[in-house]
């Protein structure tokens, strides 16, 4: 077993009824203060941004609205937020619904804790991140893990960058996960969720030569509980189990316990954030839009490990380990398309993506060609630029 550090300090409140409680773990954690930021309705529509309104002021805790947050969320909305969280002198930063608001109310914490700073060069780590305000969320769709992550993503619009900062900073003090808030998710919603949560853990599975049996465990068994309750959720979006299972996975799949002595990868998520600047397409589906393309591109490297995967998450047994590799993405790639996901860019409802259009979206992906990508086989520009081809075919 390799080495690791785990800390995953976020506390989970799980179940029926439990946004209820959302005013008290705000005053547990040190809130007084608490900007609520939030995306475009679905949790006004709900009803849910009255009921958490209503749990802060029982527990005595002042607030203020900040709705709009937008999937992909922009670096220019952050900034408007550090300005009300500044101007209202919050001291808690409070999200309600998915990935892009919770990412969003980091960013607004960290640039109201460092109002000196701006809050891109906080966001490229040009100036050094040591203070944030805490954030809570409540929790509307699994997808993202960004309610345990030490990760939050951001697009700058200006620049038709998206990108990430990692920190310990970003780890949310407590996340209220009711699984009966997702019931409203839209089926698509509801299928990029399902794929984000399986990327999160199969960024973390295929790194070379680093074993760890009971991480490999943890990551089979999280992939076999998520494509099965995937299913029953597709067919029943208010079966209260199955999202539950859903939900309880998407916080274990990002808050590292899935890559526990192993580095990460993230090269997919890589291709994905280029394909989301650009076209500002869903972050789960230009996932399984390269995922393919990406794992027929790297299996040669270690067949292996892909025929591994097959025969623990998808029962796969073939003599030759080649064909079992082949078959896992396979499964994988029609497991994809059975719950209604783009595999492919043709899919991704963009248009007709050019070979020019390809380029750039390979030099975004490595940084303009500095970066290489992957750990099981190593990518540089020209061969995500094959990947962005074959995924476009
Ligand atoms: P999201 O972008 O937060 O939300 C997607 C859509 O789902 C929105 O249109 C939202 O509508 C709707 N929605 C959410 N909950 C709903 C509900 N209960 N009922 C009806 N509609 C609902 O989704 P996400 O996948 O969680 O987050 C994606 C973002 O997170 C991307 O930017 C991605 O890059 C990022 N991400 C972050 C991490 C991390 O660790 N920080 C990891 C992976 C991905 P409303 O706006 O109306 O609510
Ligand atoms: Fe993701």
């Amino acid at each position: 077993m390799q080495n690791f550090v785990q800390y995953a300090p976020t506390e989970i409140v799980f179940g029926k009824d439990t946004e209820l409680k959302t005013g008290q773990e705000v005053k547990k954690w040190g809130g007084h203060r608490t900007l609520i930021v939030f995306g475009g309705g679905s949790a006004v529509r709900s009803g849910l941004i009255d009921r958490v309104e209503n749990s802060l002021t029982e527990a005595g805790i002042v607030s203020e609205r900040l709705g709009g947050v937008q999937p992909n969320p922009r670096l220019s909305f952050a900034r408007q937020g550090v300005a009300k969280a500044v101007e209202m002198e919050a001291d808690f930063i409070l999200a309600v619904g998915g990935g892009s608001a919770i990412d969003t109310a980091k960013a607004i914490a960290h640039g109201a804790a460092n109002p000196e700073f701006d809050l891109w060069d906080i966001w490229t780590q040009k100036v050094p991140l040591t203070k944030s305000f805490p954030v809570g969320c409540v929790l509307t769709i699994a997808a993202a893990g960004s309610e345990t992550s030490d990760s939050a993503v951001l697009t700058n619009e200006e620049l038709g960058r998206k990108s990430g900062i990692g920190t310990e900073l970003n780890r949310p003090r407590f996340a209220v996960m009711n699984p009966e808030l997702t019931y409203t998710l839209p089926k698509y919603q509801l299928g990029c969720g399902i794929v984000d949560i399986m990327m999160h853990t199969l960024e973390r599975y295929f790194i070379p030569n680093q074993k760890n049996q009971m991480t490999d465990e943890i990551a089979e068994g999280l992939l076999r509980v998520v494509i099965e309750n995937g299913r029953k959720a597709m067919e029943n979006p208010s079966d209260y189990d199955a999202m539950s299972e859903i939900m309880w996975c998407g916080s274990l799949s990002h808050n590292n316990l899935t890559g526990l002595g192993r580095e990460k990868d993230f090269s997919v998520h890589k291709l994905g954030h280029a394909l989301s600047a650009k076209y500002d397409a869903a972050h789960g589906a230009t996932l399984s839009a390269v995922w393919g393309a990406w794992a027929e591109y790297v299996c040669e490297s270690d067949y292996a490990r892909f025929a591994h995967f097959g025969e623990k998450v998808w029962g796969i047994r073939a003599e030759d380990e080649k064909e079992a590799a082949k078959l896992a993405i396979g499964r994988t790639v029609a497991y994809f398309r059975e719950i209604g996901m783009p595999v492919g860019l043709k899919e991704l409802g963009i248009g007709e993506i050019s070979e020019k259009e390809l380029r750039e979206l390979s030099m975004n992906a490595t940084m303009g060609g500095t970066v290489k990508l992957s750990k099981i086989k190593e990518l540089g520009v020209d061969d995500v630029y094959q990947i962005f081809q074959e995924a476009n075919n």
